[in-house]
C-alpha cells in the first residue's frame, strides 16, 4: 500500500537582504521587493533548507504563542504573496512577449566611418563582427526616411517612438541627422505620435551650431569618453596614434554649457588598466560638468590585452561600491548624484522588471545599418550573420523569432536557478556572441559580479525605502516610471 504524503511548503525563490535596519526579500518569480516583519521571518526560517507540511507548520507557529487562526492566516498570506509554495515547482519564468510586440525605438547608424581609431572598438577592433565591405559608408536620406516610416508603421499602439543616432562617428553625417529630425518630426506628428531623440558621439566634431541644434531639438547626448587626459589618450586615439583629449575638451565645455534641454551623459569604457572609476567619475562630473556618468567594462574576447581580468573586475566592483555609497548619501539628502549605473538599476527595481530578455534588442528596439539592413541592435549593424530584415521590406519575422527564442532567459540553463535573473536575464546578446559565438548564451563570465552589484543596488533601494521613501517616489516620477 502506498502512503500518500501531505504536500509540504517550501520557500519560494528569493534573495534576502538587510537595509536601513529592516529585512527584505527580492522575490525572483515577480521581480518584486518586500519588507518582511518578524512573523514572516518566523515562517521563512522554519522552511530554511526543509519542507514542512501545512499542519506541522501551523503547529510550530502556534507553539510560538500565536493562536491557530492567526497562524493559518499568516501561512495563507505568504502563499498568496508567493513567498512560500506547496511542493516543488519549476522556476517561474517570465512569458515571452507576443510575436507582434510593437517596435518603440530604432538606432540609426548614420555612418560606419569614424575619425578615431579607439584600440578596443567593437566595430573596427579584433572582435568586430561587422562585414561592411561593399556596403554604403553613409546612410542616405532615402534610407533614413524609410527607417522612420517603418518605425511608425511598426509602433502600433505606442504613443511615442524614439530614435537614437549612432555611428561610427555620428557627427560625420550631421547633415543627414538634421534632415531626418525634420522629416521624423513631421511624420510622427501626422501619425499622432510623439518622438524623442538621443545621440552618441566621440565629441571631436562638435561645434556651436551643432550644440544649438541638439539643444533646440531636445536631443539627449551621450559622449563616449574614458576620463582625464592620460586615461582618455590611452585608447581613444586618432589613426596616427594621437590622443583625442585636447581636441574634445573645449568642445565638451561648449556642449555642456550650451545644451539647455537634456542631460549630457558620459559613457566610459573600462579596460585593463583603466579601472580607476572614482577618479574618472570625479573628473567627468566635477571638472568637466557632465550631468551623468556611466561605466561599462569593455566587450571583448577573453584574451585581448585590453580585457579586464578577474582582479580588475574586483577592483571595479569595489569602486562601483564606493560611488554607490555616495549615490545613497546624496539620495538620503534628496539630491541627485549622477552615477547612472545605480540610477538605471534603481529604475528597474522601482518598475519591478522581470525580464524575459536582457534588453530590448530585436524586440522593441532594432538597429539600422547605413545600407538599411535591420539588426537586433546597433552593435550588430553591418553584420551579415545578424541581418533581421531591411527598412524597405520590413522585419524578417522568422529571424527575429529565432533570435528571441534563443535569447529568452528560459533557454539559458544556468540562469534558471539564479536570483538575479529578473534584472540580468543572461546579459548582453552582443557580448555573448563575442565571448561564446552565440547571442543566446548566458554571459557566465560575470555572474558573481552581477549578483554582487544587484545586491548593492537592492540594499540602496531598501535603505531609501526605510529612510527616504519620498526620494524613490520623486525618482520614479522624474523617470516617468509612475
Ligand atoms: S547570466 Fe549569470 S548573473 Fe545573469 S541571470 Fe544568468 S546566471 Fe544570473
Ligand atoms: S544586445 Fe547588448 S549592446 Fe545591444 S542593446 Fe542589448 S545590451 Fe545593448
Amino acid at each position: 500500500m502506498t502512503v500518500m504524503q501531505a504536500p509540504a511548503y517550501r520557500r519560494a525563490e528569493y534573495h534576502g537582504f538587510t537595509a536601513g535596519g529592516a529585512d527584505f526579500v527580492y522575490l525572483v518569480s515577480a521581480g518584486a521587493i518586500f519588507e518582511i516583519d518578524t512573523d514572516v521571518q518566523a515562517v521563512l526560517s522554519r522552511l530554511d533548507g526543509q519542507d514542512v507540511a501545512h499542519a506541522a507548520l501551523v503547529r510550530q507557529l502556534t507553539g510560538d504563542g500565536r493562536d491557530a487562526a492567526d497562524a493559518e492566516a499568516l501561512v495563507r498570506e505568504l502563499r498568496v504573496a508567493r513567498l512560500i509554495q506547496l511542493g516543488a515547482a519549476a522556476p517561474v519564468m517570465p512569458q515571452a512577449p507576443p510575436a507582434d510586440f510593437p517596435l518603440q525605438a530604432l538606432v540609426l547608424n548614420v555612418t560606419n566611418q569614424c575619425n578615431l581609431a579607439c584600440t578596443y572598438c567593437y566595430e573596427f577592433g579584433a572582435d568586430k563582427i561587422a562585414t561592411p565591405a561593399g556596403k554604403p559608408k553613409y546612410m542616405t536620406l532615402e534610407t533614413a526616411k524609410a527607417s522612420v516610416d517603418l518605425l511608425i508603421a511598426e509602433a502600433t499602439g505606442r504613443k511615442a517612438v524614439h530614435i537614437t543616432f549612432f555611428g561610427g562617428e555620428t557627427l560625420m553625417n550631421f547633415k543627414l541627422l538634421r534632415d531626418v529630425v525634420s522629416y521624423a518630426n513631421g511624420a510622427t506628428a501626422a501619425a499622432g505620435k510623439g518622438i524623442t531623440y538621443s545621440l552618441t558621439t566621440n565629441a571631436t566634431l562638435l561645434t556651436e551650431e551643432i550644440v544649438t541644434f541638439l539643444s533646440d531639438n531636445r536631443i539627449g547626448v551621450t559622449v563616449s569618453m574614458d576620463g582625464p587626459p592620460e586615461v582618455q589618450d590611452k585608447h581613444r586615439v586618432y589613426k596616427n596614434g594621437k590622443g583625442s583629449y585636447a581636441v574634445i575638451e573645449p568642445r565638451l565645455r561648449t556642449l555642456i554649457a550650451g545644451h539647455k534641454t537634456r542631460a549630457v551623459t558620459a559613457r566610459v569604457t573600462l579596460t585593463e588598466g583603466v579601472t580607476d572609476v572614482v577618479r574618472i567619475f570625479r573628473h567627468l562630473k566635477d571638472d568637466l560638468g557632465f550631468h551623468e556618468v556611466g561605466f561599462a567594462p569593455v566587450t571583448s574576447g577573453e584574451t585581448r590585452a585590453y580585457s579586464i581580468d578577474a582582479n580588475g573586475m574586483d577592483d571595479v566592483l569595489a569602486q562601483f561600491g564606493a560611488l554607490a555609497e555616495e549615490w545613497l548619501e546624496f539620495a538620503l539628502r534628496g539630491e541627485v548624484h549622477g552615477f547612472t549605473n545605480v540610477s538605471e538599476t534603481i529604475s528597474e527595481l522601482i518598475s519591478g522588471v522581470n525580464k524575459s530578455h536582457p534588453c530590448g534588442a530585436g524586440l522593441g528596439l532594432m538597429g539600422v545599418s547605413p545600407s538599411g539592413d535591420l539588426s537586433p541592435c546597433h552593435r550588430f549593424t553591418d553584420a551579415d550573420t545578424h541581418v533581421m530584415g531591411h527598412v524597405s521590406s520590413g522585419i524578417d519575422r522568422a529571424k527575429q523569432g529565432d533570435f528571441l527564442a534563443r535569447g529568452h532567459v528560459e533557454a539559458k540553463y544556468d540562469c534558471q536557478s539564479c536570483w538575479a535573473r529578473p534584472l540580468c536575464a543572461g546579459g548582453c546578446h552582443h557580448e555573448a556572441f563575442v565571448r561564446y559565438g552565440d547571442t543566446g548564451h548566458a554571459n557566465l563570465h560575470y555572474c558573481d559580479w552581477i549578483r554582487q552589484w544587484t545586491d548593492t543596488c537592492l540594499r540602496i533601494y531598501g535603505e531609501l525605502a526605510v529612510k527616504n521613501p519620498g526620494f524613490l517616489e520623486r525618482f520614479a516620477e522624474r523617470k516617468g516610471l509612475s
